[in-house]
């Protein structure tokens, strides 16, 4: 019997997509090491050729990207990265050594790489360091286009399906976004980081799909639909069209819930609720409209750094900041202080390798121990804010000591600036974000501290559940809808309305127009979730009342198995014709 060609999996990200499949081998966490005989020596080092020239190519891409989002001045770096790669002196030395001790092209690399550090590391200082960094970096990053090249290759252009065994970061920022059709993933935690990705880049993205991989060839056709979480493997002519149907319709709705998105989500009783977004890039602002959203409900600044091959000075910072400050104007902007650790990981920031990273170094713990960067984040804050509506929002927060750290450091910040000279404005909301259990139970004591709270329902899951969002083995006990989860919720909305300060979900649980009712009823005043969503959310508040969004509300609290909260949503649902 033919084995099925369709196979179902866990949607990530919805939306339609039809193409040819690039499998993603991903690269070893180790340097990889082999011999290679003296008649391939040649071929190698054609192999290490070539991986200099794909680097410079990426260093190109990455120069003008940077000088289109803050400026020419802060892409010359790669103009320097690139000239280190153009050096002959040092590709002479690299192919030497491959020659000389027949070792595989990413071994020589690599020798040369940790060369170049122990030189420089004795020197020490700050400056020495980065300046070593700046001559191993572009050499790192020939490693990696070594351990690409070395697989099956990238069609030149077009535009593909990404298909690998985990879905991670790296994986769904492998090819330009231009060139994503959609991605596919046989393990992969729906809440991940590269989950929020897939989101964020409005690419339909199906996860759970054990046993993918040996089933695919390269460019192989395949029919993904990222909302129902299926795979077509080739699929036949009558599918296609019966796809091609079922992609027109999708793309007529949303053009008829765009006409409607930039009005205010109003419920027609008059409950009014925000819909704001959440980026992570200045490119972003390519996939969605300004004028449909409520504001930048949040601004995951790590990513910013993670585009940039060094830490973005105090300038850098501040001309990106003021540039989504000025094109949100005059709608707030949240801006989260940098959240590392995990798997958010910046390549030229060495974090110790943690048995538990989920558990460990990241977020506002970073920012309190290296304070300099957090001051250095702030400064550039503050200065974009000036006559704007700044926000700022703090990570991974565990306690009340660590609320108190930070406003020492910001009124620090603050009023060093004025001292110096600088325009500031008065009053900049400084928020929380509720990601932790411990803030749970000490939420009023909390709540008077801060100026605002934002749930971060992916994390807040992760540890409420002890289920690791990342780790695709525990990936089906991660669960949104687990009544302990939902009173959470509540406990937190319930103590800000007390305080009578805003709260709101970023978390991507919220992208659900039924569950955005529930966050309604619960007592929230808004979301913020990835722009593809804010249309249908939207659309969904419009066609609900605030009092049927309580009774959801109350309904739901009273129950206790996720499958019963799960049938609530799903009846609601049904009245909002999804
Ligand atoms: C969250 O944890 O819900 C959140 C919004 O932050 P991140 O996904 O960036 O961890
Ligand atoms: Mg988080």
């Amino acid at each position: 019997m033919a084995r099925a060609r369709t196979i179902h999996g866990t949607s990530v990200s919805p939306g339609l997509a039809l193409g040819p499949v690039h499998v993603v081998r991903a690269a070893p966490d180790a340097v990889p090491n082999w011999s290679i005989p003296e008649e391939e020596l040649a071929a190698e080092v054609e192999r290490l050729r070539r991986a200099i020239a794909v680097a410079g190519d990426e260093l190109l891409r990455r120069q003008r990207l940077v000088a289109e989002q803050s400026g020419e001045r802060d892409a010359q770096i790669f103009a320097v990265h690139r000239m280190i790669l153009q050096d002959p002196g040092a590709v002479e030395e690299v192919e030497e050594a491959l020659r000389a001790e027949r070792v595989n092209a990413e071994t020589a690399v690599h020798q040369l790489i940790l060369r170049l550090e122990r030189t420089l590391r004795p020197l020490e200082g700050n400056s020495v360091r980065s300046y070593s960094a700046d001559l191993s970096d572009p050499w790192r990053e020939v490693l990696q286009a070594l351990m690409n090249v070395a697989q099956p290759g990238l069609p030149v252009d077009g535009k593909v399906i990404l298909a690998a065994a985990v879905l991670t970061p790296q994986v769904v920022t492998s090819v330009e976004r231009e060139r994503l059709l959609a991605i596919v993933a046989e393990a992969g935690g729906r809440f991940s980081h590269a989950a929020v990705l897939a989101r964020a880049f409005g690419v339909p993205c199906v996860v759970g799909l054990p046993g993918l991989l040996p089933r695919l060839e390269q460019g192989m056709q395949l029919a993904v639909d990222g909302g129902r979480g299926t795979v077509e493997l080739r699929p036949g002519e009558e599918q296609i069209v019966d796809f091609v149907e079922r992609r027109t319709r999708l793309e007529e709705r949303r053009a008829s819930l765009a006409e409607r998105a930039a009005e205010p989500a109003r419920t027609s009783d008059g409950g009014a609720f925000g819909v704001s977004v959440n980026i992570e890039s200045l490119r972003d602002f390519d996939i969605f409209d300004v004028s449909h959203s409520d504001g930048i409900g949040l601004c995951r600044t790590e990513f910013l750094y993670m585009e940039r091959p060094q830490f973005p000075s105090e300038d850098e910072q501040f001309r990106m900041y003021r540039r989504v400050l000025e094109r949100m104007a005059p709608k707030p902007v949240t801006l989260r202080t940098l959240d590392i650790g995990g798997d958010k990981q910046l390549s030229y920031f060495q974090t110790p390798r943690e048995e538990n990273p989920a558990l460990g170094w990241r977020g506002l713990r970073v920012s309190l121990e290296w304070q300099d960067l957090l001051r250095v984040q702030l400064r550039a804050a503050l200065r974009a804010g000036v006559g704007r509506d700044l926000r700022i929002l703090l990570p991974m927060v565990s306690s009340l000591e660590e609320v108190d750290a930070t406003r020492r450091i910001f009124d620090g910040v603050r009023a060093s600036l004025l001292e110096q000279g600088w325009e500031v404005e008065a009053d900049v909301p400084v928020g929380i974000m509720v990601e932790v259990p411990s803030v749970l139970f000490c939420i009023e004591a909390l709540m008077a501290k801060v100026d605002f709270v934002s749930v971060g329902t992916n994390d807040l899951v992760q540890y409420i559940l002890a289920v690791d969002r990342d780790n695709p083995w525990v990936s089906k006990l991660y669960e949104p809808h687990h009544p302990a989860v939902i009173r959470a919720l509540a406990q937190v909305a319930r103590a800000a309305r007390a305080a009578g300060k805003p709260c709101s979900v970023c978390g991507d649980m919220a992208d659900d127009p039924a569950t955005a009712v529930l966050l309604l009823g619960l007592g929230y005043d808004s979301v913020s979730v990835a722009p593809y969503f804010l249309p249908e959310i939207k659309f969904a508040i419009r066609r609900t009342t605030l009092a049927a969004a309580q009774e959801l509300a109350a309904e739901v609290l009273a129950e206790t198995s996720v499958e019963a909260v799960k049938q609530a949503l799903a009846t609601m649902r049904e009245r909002l014709h999804f």
